[in-house]
């Protein structure tokens, strides 16, 4: 049974308060993989690069145990490029410049090895072609979709066909008002499963997450960190422990999903802590699952008065 990641592999340029970085390795599929792969191996990648992308990109992916026989490496064209920059208040990110590059003429083809996987998440991408990829999936049993403003503005009408076809939906507190034009985040959760995902994460920075299913709602608190250096790719390494926990587990259930929900954050947490997909290169076991318990202890109370 396998875990099969599509999104964007990029170079990212940065500026937080703090400090500055330029063509960091960036984009919500190298994320997604690197988290997951804390979680069950290999990792199965479907993404686009050009010939610039470097051996040392490659090396580190190989070493995370990622399959990238579906990572196509364009000649003659150069990687995605991101720009952001982060205010005063970190929550808050404008997007400098977009380079399509690759992305331009991109086709996602899965390789015929990957298509029986079970368990598909689509990182953030142009919606239609997550729909290509859905197209060639053959035997899922769980999909988990990113998605981000820019979709919501000018593809809505293919970003409600690929809700129609997934499980999870994973979207941040702004997206899910700008998706419904609903401000108030309980209502606009209920609208969001009426088009489709059973199930539904609205993330809310530094103030956690909310899972929706089940006629349920879970509360998962952000872990209280006093250094945040580089905010970038959090959601997807949420998105990417999320769904690596749960292919492990094999689970989907929203007791499951709330475990999930936090080894997401924890990976999410770690992720933040250094610029690029530094604070996700090299982490143990014992820091992941130490982390997990520190965060469950966060909210507990005792009830025996
Ligand atoms: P996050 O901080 O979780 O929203 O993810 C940031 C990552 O998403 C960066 O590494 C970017 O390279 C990537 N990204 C930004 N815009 C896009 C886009 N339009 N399509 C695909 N990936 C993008």
């Amino acid at each position: 049974m396998s875990l099969v990641v599509v999104g964007s592999v990029a170079f990212d340029n940065v500026e937080t308060p703090f400090d500055k970085i330029e063509n960091a390795l960036g984009g919500s599929a190298t994320y997604i993989s690197l988290a997951a792969s804390y979680f069950t191996a290999p990792v199965k990648l479907v993404a686009v690069v050009g010939d610039d992308f470097g051996e040392e990109n490659i090396k580190l992916l190989e070493d995370h145990d990622i399959d990238l026989a579906g990572l196509e490496i364009v000649e003659g064209e150069k990687t995605f490029r991101w720009g952001g920059k982060y205010h005063y208040d970190l929550n808050i990110r404008d997007t400098l410049f977009t380079d399509l590059n690759v992305f331009e003429n991109f086709d996602p083809v899965i390789p015929e090895k990957m298509k029986s996987g079970r368990f598909l998440i689509l990182g953030n991408i142009m919606p239609s072609l997550q729909l290509k990829v859905l197209d060639q999936m053959n035997n899922l049993k769980f999909v988990v979709c990113d998605t981000m403003n820019l979709w919501i503005d000018i593809a809505k009408d293919d970003l409600l066909k690929v809700l129609k076809r997934i499980d999870l939906l994973v979207i941040n507190d702004s997206e899910a008002r700008l998706l419904t034009d609903e401000p108030n985040l309980i209502k606009s959760a209920r609208m969001i499963q009426e088009i489709g995902p059973n199930y539904l994460i609205i993330k809310k920075g530094e103030h956690g997450a909310l899972l929706f299913g089940e006629d349920k709602i879970f509360s998962a608190p952000a872990y209280p960190l006093e250094d945040i250096f580089d905010p970038t790719g959090a959601g997807d390494t949420f998105a990417g422990g999320l769904i690596g926990y749960l292919h492990r587990t094999s689970d989907v259930t929203f007791e499951n999903l709330k475990r999930a929900v936090i080894y997401g954050s924890t990976m999410a947490s770690f992720c933040v802590e250094k610029f690029s997909t530094k604070g996700i290169e090299d982490l143990s076991s014992i820091e992941i699952k130490s982390r997990y318990l520190e965060f469950l202890e966060l909210s507990k109370v005792n009830d025996d008065e």
